[in-house]
């Protein structure tokens, strides 16, 4: 099945807002087995909706929207779209009622009369109820089973209402066993896309049929393998298998699959094992606690922390030797050592996590350039510390610092 997407809004055009919903809407529709085969976005005007999604229907006789369903006068999807089925716009009574409800139960006054437009809907149409909403979505057919499905502008309902009502609907459409579009990403964290290629070998262009992607972030580099031809019953084990291929290769550089965030992974296995934390942060400024603390339940293993951007606060912190900062400065092995330790004892923990580095753009110099970066762990007064120089600008140094001194408290 090909499908085609139109998402409607100024405010994308205008790149104020960016298109989740697209990328939402491929992602899932694609694992579904259903080929996007064009995407569009329009204005909040009845012309140029009218336009793209008629040129998308010529094509393709499936469209998706979304945005444009609301009470405002900017949201005009469902006029223009019913006028190219030559359809007018009635008035829903079940929508009125459920909208004069809501406007009673949550606001205690009566449904202003630019909401009443919300119960409007093109005739013969079939309503999408909308969980996380106000205003439904609205699939409408006509007698050659061309269709459009609109779904809201606003991203988590939209993702509500695909989920369920558009996909179980499109799942009923589909010839049982056609090929599906499947992923699955393993996460590494402190190595190069070249190095990864050379562990993989014969590996580093596809494994098992399946294509290998490269994908560098500020976590790490992500390899993702994709299935494209397989149906659903085989690509989970597919995938399975080429996964233990690559892990086999990479080893202990894969810290996590899919979407997982290697803090929470930390602080999973800091709790496991009963281990409590403190972080000393210079050039992160505390974005390594941020991240920990981010994580729920987190406060059975992070104690506390320090920012010490200032020397003379690492001196009275953390009790950074002065010595130390004048012979090596401030970012070096010494006082990364000194902070990791003085974190641990300071605040009584397990484990005390240093950082100081050279965010840029200013600072560099031909022995230390803009990116040196030092982390030490003291697990129990045994210390490691680790030098890189991160690349990118200060943003991304900062944050590869903080996956940096994660991935060393991993080893
Ligand atoms: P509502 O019923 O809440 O009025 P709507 O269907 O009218 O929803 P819009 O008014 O178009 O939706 O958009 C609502 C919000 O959703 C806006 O903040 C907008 O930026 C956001 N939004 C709309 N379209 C997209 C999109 N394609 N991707 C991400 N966000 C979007
Ligand atoms: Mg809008």
């Amino acid at each position: 099945m090909n499908i085609e997407i139109v998402t409607i809004g100024d405010e994308l055009l205008l790149g104020f807002t960016i298109d989740t919903n697209a990328a939402h809407l491929a992602r899932e529709l694609a694992a579904l087995g259903v080929r996007i085969v064009r995407r569009a976005t329009c204005g909040d005007d009845a012309d140029s909706i009218a336009t793209a999604v008629r040129e998308a229907l010529e094509r393709t006789g499936a469209v998706i929207t979304t945005g444009g369903l609301g009470p405002t006068a900017d949201d005009m999807t469902k006029p223009a779209i019913a006028s190219i089925f030559g359809r007018g716009m009635v008035l829903d009574a079940a929508i009125l009622q459920s909208l004069e409800e809501r406007w009673l139960k949550r606001f205690g006054h009566e449904l202003p009369a630019s909401n009443r437009q919300q119960a409007m809907v093109p005739e013969a149409c079939t309503i999408l109820p909308n969980r996380h909403g106000s205003a439904p979505g609205i699939w409408l057919e006509d007698a050659q089973q061309r269709w459009v499905a609109m779904l809201p502008g606003v991203p988590r309902e939209m993702r509500g209402m695909l989920a369920d009502t558009v996909i179980p609907h499109l799942r009923d459409r589909l010839p049982a066993g056609g090929p599906v579009i499947r992923a699955r990403t393993l996460r590494t964290a402190n190595i190069a896309e070249s190095a990864l290629a050379d562990k993989l070998g014969k590996l580093a262009r596809g494994v098992n049929g399946l294509s290998l992607a490269y994908l560098p972030g500020n976590d790490g580099v992500d390899l993702r393998l994709t299935s494209y031809t397989q149906p659903a019953r085989e690509t989970e084990a597919t995938l399975t298998g080429a996964a233990q291929l690559v892990r086999e290769k990479v080893g202990r550089f894969i810290y996590g699959e899919g979407d997982d965030d290697l803090a929470a992974l930390m602080l999973t296995e800091c709790a496991t094992r009963g281990l409590t934390l403190a972080v000393a942060e210079s050039c992160t400024g505390g974005m390594l606690g941020m991240r920990l603390t981010a994580v729920p339940g987190s406060s059975r293993v992070v104690q506390g922390g320090t920012i010490a951007y200032a020397n003379a606060v690492k001196v009275r912190e953390l009790g950074v030797a002065q010595g130390d900062l004048d012979e090596h400065g401030a970012v070096s092995e010494p006082v990364a050592r000194a902070m990791a330790t003085g974190a641990r004892l300071r605040f009584g923990t397990n484990i005390g996590i240093g950082i100081t580095g050279i965010a840029g753009p200013d600072g560099g110099t031909p022995e230390k350039p803009v990116g040196t970066v030092w982390v030490a762990i003291d697990l129990d007064g045994e210390v490691r510390a680790v030098r890189a120089i991160l690349p990118g600008d200060r943003s991304e140094i900062r944050y590869r610092a903080a996956q940096l001194a994660l991935d060393r408290l991993r080893r």
